[in-house]
Parts: structure tokens; C-alpha cells; sequence
């Protein structure tokens, strides 16, 4: 597991309180008085300034901000995307930094599933299409992870991005679903001047596929219809897994090189 993703002890950003472990979160947030609010932004890392809005969205509304790193595997499908998936523990704990984060909490997989994923957190509709359908499985990871995580923080406050809108949306569901005591913000896209919607995975395209990359969203917001995009992207020779509208939204998933993305706008 990456276990590399773990916090050393001597910290480089000397504001932040780095933990790793879920009892040093229990902790912490038993000695946090009841009243504060606690802004929870859930991350897998490598991060960029779609997650520093976010974060700063949290600095805004509460009192205390939680960041968290963990690079979930239960909701990856391919081992090679896991492996693969970028790291950069350095240059995130000086984002969150700079973003206004008090704590940035590494628990490890071990610390996180010690059912070894044995109990999960299922939905059975709008988690079966999009990224569901090509990622069976996907959404069961993403919201047990996000149960649990919540259960460990016991946020106010979380912060979820638009970027992921089918995630901001399950996630919402199961926050009602479960009676679960705590407001699901959404945070708009943060987007290059591209207009290629930030991810961490972005870093696994070389400058030409960034370039390609681009027309995801120009062919979104410039088109009238999901088959107009779709041959846009075609023309392209950009491989679709989806392009469809759902509610007042058209969501799309393609793939670059080895590089999977997805992105969505309002229409
Ligand atoms: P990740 O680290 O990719 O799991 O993302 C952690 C959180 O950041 C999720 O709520 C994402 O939706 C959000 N996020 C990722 N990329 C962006 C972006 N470009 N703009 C806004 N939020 C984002």
C-alpha cells in the first residue's frame, strides 16, 4: 500500500499539526470544543488549486479546517491507475499551507480498513451509471471511505468539488440516506486557462495529450447536444467511455494516452 504517503514526524510547514493515525484524529477532535466548526476537505493528494479552493472555501466558513490525504484503493479498478497515482507529499503540505489547513491527517490503508473492506457502503442507482458503469465498484470505495472518514473527523463542514459531480452527488444522498449530521458544500471546478479541468492525474499527460485534453471542455461547452460533442471529440481521435446528459448537467469520461478523464459542465 502507499505507504509513502505518510507523514513524517518533523513537520516542514511549522502551522500545520500533522497525524497519521485514526486515533490521533479521534483524539484531536475530542479535544476540538463542540461548538466550533470544523471544515473536513477529503483528498487523494497530489494537489493542485482545485483542492486549495476548496480548502479556502473551508478557511471561510469554520473555525477549523481538516485536510486529509489517503489514496483510497478500494475505489480504484485498475491496479496499474493505483500504482500509478501521483504523489507529492512536500508540495501538498505547502499547499494546504498556504490554503489556510490546521491539521492534515495520512492514515494508511491498514489504520482505515481494519475489516480489510469485509462491510461497505452501497448505492444501488445513480452510483450504476457514468463512471459507475465503466468502474464497477468505484462508488462503493468512494462513499465507505467517505463514511469512514467522516466518522473518524466528525466535520461540521465538507467540501466536495463539481469536478466530481456524480461523487458531490452520491455523497450529499448518503449524507441524508444516513441521517448524517453535517453540511455537503460543493465547490465549483477549477479549470488551467485551457480550460482542462485541474486533476492530479493531469500530470500523467505529456504537453501534447494536455493539449488534446483541452477540447473535453470545449466540446462540452460548445456543443448542442452529447452526439455533436461526441463527434467533436471523434474528429479528435479522443477515445469516449461516455458522453451523456443527466438532470441539467452533461457529464463525460475519455481517455488520453493511459489517462483517464472526466469533467462535466451545467447545460
Ligand atoms: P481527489 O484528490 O481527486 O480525490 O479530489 C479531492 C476533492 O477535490 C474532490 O472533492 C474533488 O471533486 C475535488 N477536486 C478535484 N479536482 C478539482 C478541480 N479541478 N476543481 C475543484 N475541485 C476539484
Amino acid at each position: 500500500m502507499k505507504s509513502h504517503s505518510q507523514v513524517r514526524k518533523r513537520p516542514i510547514e511549522p502551522m500545520l499539526k500533522l497525524m497519521n493515525t485514526p486515533q490521533e484524529m479521534i483524539e484531536w477532535r475530542s479535544s476540538v470544543s463542540s461548538k466550533k466548526t470544523v471544515g473536513f476537505v477529503p483528498t487523494m493528494g497530489a494537489l493542485h488549486q482545485g483542492h486549495g479552493l476548496l480548502l479556502k472555501k473551508a478557511r471561510q466558513d469554520c473555525e477549523l479546517v481538516v485536510l486529509s490525504i489517503f489514496v483510497n484503493p478500494t475505489q480504484f479498478n485498475e491496479k496499474t491507475d493505483f500504482d500509478n497515482y501521483p504523489t507529492s507529499l512536500d508540495s501538498d503540505l505547502k499547499l494546504a499551507s498556504e490554503a489556510g489547513a490546521d491539521v492534515v491527517w495520512t492514515p494508511s490503508y491498514s489504520a482505515m480498513y481494519p475489516d480489510d473492506f469485509r462491510f461497505k457502503v452501497t448505492e444501488n442507482s445513480f452510483s450504476k451509471i457514468l463512471c459507475g458503469k465503466d468502474r464497477p465498484g468505484h462508488f462503493d470505495g468512494v462513499l465507505t471511505v467517505v463514511m469512514k472518514l467522516f466518522n473518524l473527523v466528525r466535520p461540521t463542514h465538507a467540501y466536495f468539488g463539481e469536478k466530481d459531480f456524480q461523487q458531490l452527488t452520491l455523497v450529499n444522498q448518503m449524507v441524508e440516506a444516513f441521517f448524517m449530521n453535517l453540511l455537503i458544500v460543493p465547490v465549483p471546478t477549477v479549470r488551467e486557462t485551457s480550460g482542462l479541468a485541474m486533476s492530479s492525474r493531469n500530470a500523467r499527460l505529456s504537453p501534447q495529450e494536455q493539449i488534446l485534453a483541452a477540447e473535453v471542455y470545449s466540446s462540452l461547452r460548445e456543443t448542442k447536444s452529447p452526439a455533436e460533442a461526441a463527434q467533436r471529440l471523434k474528429e479528435k481521435s479522443i477515445q469516449i467511455d461516455y458522453l451523456e446528459d443527466h438532470g441539467n448537467r452533461r457529464f463525460v469520461a475519455v481517455r488520453i494516452g493511459n489517462v483517464r478523464l472526466i469533467d462535466n459542465v451545467e447545460i
